[in-house]
């Protein structure tokens, strides 16, 4: 299977070139911030945000979801069910021709109530676990990949990962600190941003061309 590379990323020394990627936060970011919401009937990108996913898939970022799910340590729903949430976003992803490569929760949170998952933990945003697993999984370049999300926690997910942070601040707060590399009211500015950043930082003016497959 190709995948799509830019050729910046490519270091002889280390192995096999890595991928960029676009780290993505889900509630407030690709939908609508419904809290502790399990049921994956409610699961609906936002407006603008199927434009931006194709942006940035055709620009060469894989797409990845980074979540937060505090509900499963506060002991809101089971951690099964974050199965048919994956799902469903998969489901999404495909029915609009985008390929989701991969989603990482974490349930964790220490004032939970549920003994497994009241915890501190690696994972919880703005820990860099998730981020830094998926680098690991799908050999991901963390310092030109970008989080994407609605929250200072993304924000510093972000640098505690070594990547950039994209805010959007149409839904929550607006983040001071940690300083988002970029800011926008809405995820299809946010992914044009991304994408206008990503060449002008490497000298590519089309990223397409480089791309296998
Ligand atoms: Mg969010
Ligand atoms: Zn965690």
């Amino acid at each position: 299977m190709s995948r799509a590379t830019s050729a910046w990323q490519i270091d002889p020394i280390s192995g096999p070139p890595a991928s960029t990627a676009a780290f993505l936060d889900k509630d407030g970011t690709l939908m609508e911030d419904i809290p502790y919401n399990s049921d994956p009937q409610k699961f609906v990108f936002a407006p603008g945000v199927v434009k931006g996913l194709r942006h940035l898939s055709q620009a060469g970022f894989r797409l990845v979801v980074i979540s937060n799910q505090s509900g499963v340590a506060r002991g809101i729903f089971p951690k099964v069910a974050l199965e048919p949430m994956e799902e469903k976003l998969r489901q999404m992803f495909e029915s609009e021709g985008l390929k989701l490569d991969g989603v990482y929760w974490c349930p964790h949170h220490p004032e939970g109530n549920h003994p497994e998952w009241a915890v501190e933990c690696d994972c919880r945003k703005p820990a860099p676990g998730m981020i830094k697993k998926a680098a690991t999984d799908l050999n991901i370049h963390l310092a030109s990949s970008w989080m994407i999300g609605d929250r200072d926690s993304d924000i510093g997910a972000a640098k505690n990962a070594g990547c950039r942070g994209a805010l959007l601040t149409s839904s929550t707060q607006q983040c001071i600190e940690p300083r988002p590399d970029l800011v926008a009211s809405t995820f299809f500015d946010i992914a044009l941003g991304i994408v206008a950043q990503s060449q002008i930082l490497t000298g590519h003016q089309n990223i397409k061309a480089t791309q296998n497959g």
